[in-house]
């Protein structure tokens, strides 16, 4: 037991940090190896999958909602005996051994190894009149909500993937849906591509950005554009706007402790999960900025795991019990 104002320390051999594909799978592989890992779910617990309707790229299953894929995975990993913390990392301490995460709840979570899968969050545009009327017409998530622009018009900025999927997602709703998009070819694969041209309900932009969200101090009412070519100004009048220009990995924890790219993505040795302390494992879209898919983020936190494992037996690392940092190796 802690004494008085000692904070509750919880320790594992592997600490995963994420409850995205990457930190589930890592965490089903470290179990299967009996290393009794702990995994912290953080803000969004299932991951970015739980925002999404179907996912028809995830072997096995020809079409399955996100959500539900994401449940599935958390029940194998509670049934693998998993210890799964209701918590956010808010601090971070990577020079000492073991590692050291703060929870938000105030609890010390303690790993001899550390496997990071906190993925990516969504992007914005970052225009104060974005900020001012997020959560009253501007989202970054069509599936949440897109039932408020029933019989409405909406716009849909960016080209990727996510792009075209939460367009397609809101024709099941609006009236009509514009695709605004600042070059004149997709990023999307395609056959999300076909499926956007052969919707009467979606009218694409082409070569055009978002300069500003129009509004009348309740909610949106348009959008003033810019012509990426000629720089020309427009309006477009729309009741929402669903910004989907990619994401930001959530790496902020990790500043100065990892190695990261100029985007802040976790550098990792080529062919491994290994991050620049030894020790620390990333895996998934906190690491990955080019295939970003569920598939790709399972397979590399089955890696990190993996990795992880020969870790520990490699450096004979002796692991304390909960609540006894004071014994632990320093
Ligand atoms: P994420 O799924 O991003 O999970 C990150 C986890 O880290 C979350 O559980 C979060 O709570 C946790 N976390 C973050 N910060 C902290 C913290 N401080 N403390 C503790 N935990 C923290 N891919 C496909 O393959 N097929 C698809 O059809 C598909 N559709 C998509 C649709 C949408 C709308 C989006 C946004 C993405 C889609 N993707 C799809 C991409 C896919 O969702 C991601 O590639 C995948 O979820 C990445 O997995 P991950 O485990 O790396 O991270
Ligand atoms: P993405 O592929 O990075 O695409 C982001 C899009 O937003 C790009 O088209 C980009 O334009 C545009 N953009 C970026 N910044 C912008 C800005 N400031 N203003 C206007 N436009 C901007 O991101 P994503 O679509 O979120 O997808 C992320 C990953 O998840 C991808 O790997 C994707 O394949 C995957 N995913 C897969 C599926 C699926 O397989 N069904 C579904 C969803 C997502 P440019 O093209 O000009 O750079």
């Amino acid at each position: 037991m802690p004494g008085a104002g000692a904070p509750d320390v919880r320790h594992s051999k592997v600490l995963i940090i994420g409850s995205g594909p990457a930190g589930y799978t890592a965490a089903v592989y470290a179990a299967r190896a009996a290393l009794a890992p702990r995994l912290i779910e953080g803000p969004q617990p299932g991951g970015q999958l739980t925002i999404t309707t179907e996912v028809e790229n995830w072997p096995g299953d020809e079409s399955v909602l996100g959500p539900d894929l994401m449940a599935r995975m958390g029940e194998q990993v509670r049934n693998a005996g998993v210890d799964v913390a209701s918590d956010v990392i808010v601090e971070v301490d990577l020079t000492r051994a073991p590692f050291l995460a703060v929870g938000d709840s105030g609890t010390h979570y303690t790993g001899d190894a550390l496997i990071v899968a906190t993925g990516a969050s969504a992007r914005w545009l970052g225009l104060a009149s974005e900020s001012i009327y997020r959560g009253r017409g501007v989202s970054a998530c069509a599936t949440c909500d897109g039932f408020f622009y029933r019989d409405r018009v909406c716009a849909v900025v960016g080209g990727g993937n996510t792009a075209v999927e939460e367009a397609l997602y809101l024709t099941n709703f609006a009236q009509k849906v514009y695709l605004i998009h600042r070059r004149d070819t997709l990023r999307a694969d395609r056959t999300n591509q076909a499926r956007l041209f052969a919707n009467p309900k979606i009218e694409m932009i082409w070569n055009a950005e978002v300069a500003e969200v129009l509004g009348d101090g309740g909610g949106v009412t348009g959008l003033a554009l810019r012509d990426t070519q000629s720089g020309a100004m427009s309006q477009l009048a729309v009741h929402g706007l669903f910004v989907a220009i990619g994401h930001d990995p959530a790496t902020a924890l990790f500043k100065g402790q990892l190695h990261m790219d100029g985007e802040g993505y976790i550098l990792v040795t080529p062919g491994s999960t290994a991050a620049s302390v030894p020790g620390v494992f990333a895996a998934g879209d906190v690491q990955d900025k080019l295939f970003r898919q569920a598939v790709t983020s399972a397979g590399m936190g089955c890696m990190a795991a993996l990795e992880a494992e020969r870790y520990l037996a490699g450096h004979n690392i002796q692991s304390a019990v909960d609540g006894a940092e004071a014994d632990l190796l320093v």
